[in-house]
């Protein structure tokens, strides 16, 4: 979960997807509402992250796995992913530039 670099307040699980949802740019920490950006980690992990759908096609396709199974897997994909996300990001007071 990110830690604000400013005032050290941990933010609730909560509280991060419904910041990360309006923006990965910017986020205002809820505690003293100064601006925290992610860092270029959290960028790549959570890049990576629907990634995890391809995966589940193709291990669809390599083991032969049944349609319904498939969809199931799919379907609980995105939950799973917008519920770990939270977890894998860290923040910063100033925004790291790519490259
Ligand atoms: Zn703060």
């Amino acid at each position: 979960m990110p830690i604000c670099e400013n005032c050290k307040y941990t933010w609730t699980w909560k509280e991060t997807v419904q910041k990360s949802f309006r923006s990965s740019l910017g986020m205002n920490c809820p505690h003293c509402c100064e601006k925290q950006y992610w860092t270029l980690k959290s960028k790549k992990v959570n890049g990576l992250l629907p990634m995890i759908v391809p995966l589940v096609m193709l291990a669809y396709l390599l083991l032969d796995l049944p349609a319904e199974v498939a969809l199931a897997a799919l379907f609980l994909t995105i939950p799973l992913i917008m519920t770990i996300q939270p977890f894998l990001v860290d923040v910063r007071n100033e925004d790291e530039m790519i490259g």
